[in-house]
């Protein structure tokens, strides 16, 4: 059985600790922050007794029955539904844009035939594939929606232009012509009852696998174990030498207050003239909980510092070039797999997250089998 190294214990590293550490092998799990669960953490808080989600709202959401199989197998997972709200002009919509949103903005009372052939009236034309944010919002919902909705709130949340982001970004959040409010279009969607902390603990509990929190793993150690699997920032591994992947980081200012404070659980804010993108009311995210008073966080985005966390890998031209030399000298380093949002700098959810590292854990075992070598990637970086 092999000895093995997992850097990070968020989603990524546990799943992998879990997987491998009943295969047998001997695992030792580092973190530098003195908590497990990365930036999914959630712990209740001593004032109000509110689950909080330390850094940002985690909402799970799948439609991969293997993913909500295994996942569930390490605490109850209670359906939820997010329901956005978003200020855009002093009113309030329903977000993602639905018949709802369109009637509201548009004064009108619409039914789903009469607002598709609205949409493609005020959509822009446009040839080929667009190529960036703004065009493919432009195509798909024309000036006045994209302009209410997303071209402040993208400017802020990403501290440029919608004009030099990726349309892959857009494409995260649906268009639909009925009243279906749900955020998220996957089939199943739900938060753990005990928070996410609880269901990472739950992964990492096994007799050969250790977890050493407040622990940074150094490349130099790497020679001491058969593999390891890095989930942390690619460039960190290399010591950011050649420079360091662009990042938006987020500041959480928190308010306390009684009761019920903004009745859900998020609110977008839309114009630039708001300097946060968001606030969530975290006690909304456990409908099931009571609680007298509430905790909520205002979200201000902004450029990822050295000693800041890293949430968004921005992955522009500038960046990807950056990647590709880590990429490139990441194939070269011999028994190490990167995997996870930081380990690939791809922005992927929770359950992407998980689907790969089952993927990496049954490729390793096939490799052992087989004699062939583990590949440093399984999911290309750059694709
Ligand atoms: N977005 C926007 N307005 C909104 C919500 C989202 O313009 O009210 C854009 C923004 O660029 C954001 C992207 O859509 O980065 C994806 O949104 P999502 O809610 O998936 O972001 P996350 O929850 O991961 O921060």
């Amino acid at each position: 059985m092999a000895h093995i190294a997992i850097v990070g214990a968020g989603f990524s590293g546990a799943v992998l600790a879990r997987q491998l550490g009943q295969a047998g092998h001997r695992i030792d799990v580092f973190d530098t922050r003195p908590h497990v669960a990365g930036n999914c953490h959630t712990a209740r808080d001593p004032a109000s007794g509110v689950m909080l989600h330390t850094y940002g709202p985690h909402i799970f959401h799948t439609s991969d029955e293997r993913v909500w199989k295994y996942i569930r197998g390490f605490g109850e997972f209670v359906p939820f539904v997010n329901r956005v709200k978003a200020v855009s002009a002093g009113r309030v919509y329903s977000l993602p844009l639905n018949l709802l949103t369109i009637n509201q903005f548009a004064g009108q009372t619409f039914s789903p035939a009469q607002a598709m052939a609205y949409f493609a009236q005020i959509g822009e034309p446009g040839e080929g594939e667009p190529a960036n944010f703004e065009e493919q919002a432009l195509r798909l919902m024309g000036r006045a929606l994209y302009a209410a909705f997303f071209e402040g709130y993208t400017t802020k949340q990403w501290g440029m232009a919608p004009a030099a982001l990726p349309a892959s970004i857009l494409k995260r959040l649906p268009v639909r012509f009925n009243y279906d409010d749900n955020y998220y279009a996957s089939r199943h969607q739900g938060i753990p009852r005990e928070g996410y902390t609880a269901v990472v603990e739950r992964l990492l509990d096994l007799p050969n696998v250790a977890v050493h929190l407040g622990a940074r793993f150094d490349r130099a150690q790497a020679g001491g174990y058969d593999h390891v699997f890095c989930s942390g920032p690619i460039d960190a591994w290399f010591g950011c030498d050649e420079g360091r992947l662009g990042y938006r980081t987020l500041d959480f200012v928190r308010e306390d207050h009684a009761g019920d404070h903004q009745g859900n659980a998020v609110i977008n804010y839309c114009d630039t003239t708001v300097p946060w993108t968001r606030i969530s009311e975290h006690k909304h995210f456990a409908p099931w909980e009571q609680h007298a008073d509430t905790v909520v966080f205002k979200e201000y985005s902004r450029l990822c510092e050295a000693g800041d966390t890293p949430y968004y890998p921005i992955r522009l031209v500038a960046e990807k070039a950056l990647l590709a030399h880590y990429v490139g000298r990441a194939r070269r380093e011999p028994h190490v797999t990167f995997v996870g949002r930081l380990g690939t700098y791809r922005y992927i959810d929770m359950h992407v997250t998980i689907a790969e590292a089952l993927d990496v854990a049954d490729r390793y075992e096939a490799c052992r089998r087989s004699g062939e070598a583990m590949p440093s990637f399984v999911v290309d970086p750059l694709g």
